[in-house]
């Protein structure tokens, strides 16, 4: 059995503030000290914002925003904007006050900000090294943000109390369907009518132990089949229906599209088979861009190798050149269903299709990419103005999925061009990649 490989989506905690009332040491030790955090000083723009962290085993990226201020407006005006694009990057909002010094309009104008926001907000009462102090956050209630959490980030008084806050604030984890959690990988065969998909799926069930018993843990849907190749048992989905003689039935291009969809829908990995003695048509193509959409892993089975003679090879490798340039990044294998070439090769493509598809990139890693890259290849300047990306984090995996937090909008080329990059550095093979862009205004 494999390890389970929900999609999960990692929230974004963003901490706020004004300069001065601790919130890099606050952020310092919410992630353990685990990466060095610069000193909060206004108008410093650093270059790693944004952090990996974890409570009682729950993920949540921070994005401590102290070093924002680029711009040379008001110090309220400044804060409140880069409160307000944190705010919209944020699940929830960690606003930081000085219980010490006491609110002030700088901290009245975020507020505002919050309140519109209607994003959740939990409120840390900072500089509260002993209880003496404690009087000193609960005037912080009259912020009207609900209870002030006490803190001393210096010493690391009440951050637990604090972090469990945060928690509940968090948006609940995804809830998955139990079938959805953990078990056999899903694998569905797919492709256009004759291109040998059950035959395929008899040639693997042959060659392989077909699990009768159920898997520990697991109910299994009678329509679907599971085959233990090597160590993996893997569970084709709808080998019912792919059994099933439609061919005949009317209307049977229909019913082979809707289960396509279906199967797609319900699979980790899609392997789209495709007939190499044929020119590759439209439909297989369609079918391509569709396990792309649905966001699952891909791996392209070339069948029928054994009717393919050097000439045909030839022009299939055009066709893939022009047609499958696109999915480039898929695992390909040659086989023939009819004499077994390679079956016991596509194992290999799916996992490594699937360990792409669930590849977590590090926000710091990432960040440290973003960098590199906006250093050598910043975005072209629009309308007179350089569109930056302040920070980014990978949103999700299965497929890994990114969110950039920009100034000003971003050209699609450029989109483009950072995922290709992405690609290069970290591979993600087998793997559609998605970069989404939320810009400030
Ligand atoms: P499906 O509609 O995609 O499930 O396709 P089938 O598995 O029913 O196969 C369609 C036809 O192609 C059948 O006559 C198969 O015997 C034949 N076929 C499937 N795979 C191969 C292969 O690798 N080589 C050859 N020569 N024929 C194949």
């Amino acid at each position: 059995m494999t390890t389970q490989s929900e999609s999960t989506t990692v929230p974004v905690v963003a901490v706020v503030g004004r300069p001065n009332v601790g919130k890099s040491m606050l952020v310092n030790r919410i992630i353990g000290r685990r990466e060095a955090v610069v000193q909060d000083l206004p108008g410093v723009t650093r270059d790693r914002v944004s952090y990996d962290a974890e409570w009682n085993g729950r993920q949540f990226v921070i994005v401590d925003t102290g070093g924002w201020a680029p711009d040379a407006k008001g110090m309220a005006a400044q804060i409140a904007e880069q409160a307000e694009l944190a705010i919209a990057a944020a699940d929830v909002v960690l606003f930081v006050v000085d219980a010490h010094v006491g609110t002030q309009d700088i901290d009245e104008a975020v507020v505002q900000v919050l309140r519109r926001s209607k994003k959740p907000v939990v409120l840390a009462a900072n500089k509260v090294d002993d209880q003496r102090q404690e009087a000193d956050a609960a005037a912080m209630w009259n912020l009207g943000l609900g209870e002030p959490h006490p803190v001393s980030a210096m010493h690391g008084r009440g951050t637990g109390d604090l972090l469990d806050a945060l928690l509940d604030a968090l948006p609940d984890a995804p809830a998955f369907a139990e079938q959805e959690i953990g078990g056999p990988r899903r694998v569905a065969i797919i492709g256009r009518p004759n291109v040998g998909k059950s035959s395929l799926l008899n040639r693997v069930a042959k060659a392989n132990r077909v699990v009768v018993d159920n898997v520990a843990g697991t109910t299994v849907d009678p329509v679907d089949e599971l085959v233990q190749v090597g160590p993996i048992t893997y569970r084709f989905i709808d080998t019912a229906g792919l059994r099933r003689r439609v061919k005949e039935a009317s209307g049977h291009e229909y019913y082979a599209s809707l289960r396509t969809q279906g199967a797609i829908e319900r699979a980790e990995v899609c392997v789209v088979v495709l007939d190499a003695s044929e020119t590759i048509s439209d439909q297989d193509l369609r079918i391509l861009t569709m396990v792309e959409e649905a966001g699952k892993a891909l791996v392209i089975a070339y069948n029928k190798w054994d009717l393919t003679d050097e000439e045909r090879r030839h022009y299939l490798n055009r066709e893939i050149e022009q047609d499958i340039r696109a999915f480039a990044w898929a695992p390909s294998v040659n086989i023939s269903a009819l004499t077994g070439r390679n079956v016991d090769r596509l194992s290999v493509a799916i996992e490594q299709a699937l360990d792409g598809w669930e590849t977590r990139i590090s926000t710091g890693k990432l960040n440290a990419f973003l960098g590199r890259l906006a250093a050598a290849h910043p975005h072209p300047v629009r309308s007179g103005k350089q569109p930056r990306i302040l920070f980014g984090t990978q949103a999700q995996n299965c497929p890994p999925t990114f969110a950039l937090f920009t100034s000003g909008q971003f050209d699609p080329q450029y989109v483009r061009f950072v995922e290709r990059r992405l690609r290069e550095d970290f591979g993600f093979v087998g793997s559609p990649v998605h970069v989404e862009v939320r810009a400030r205004e």
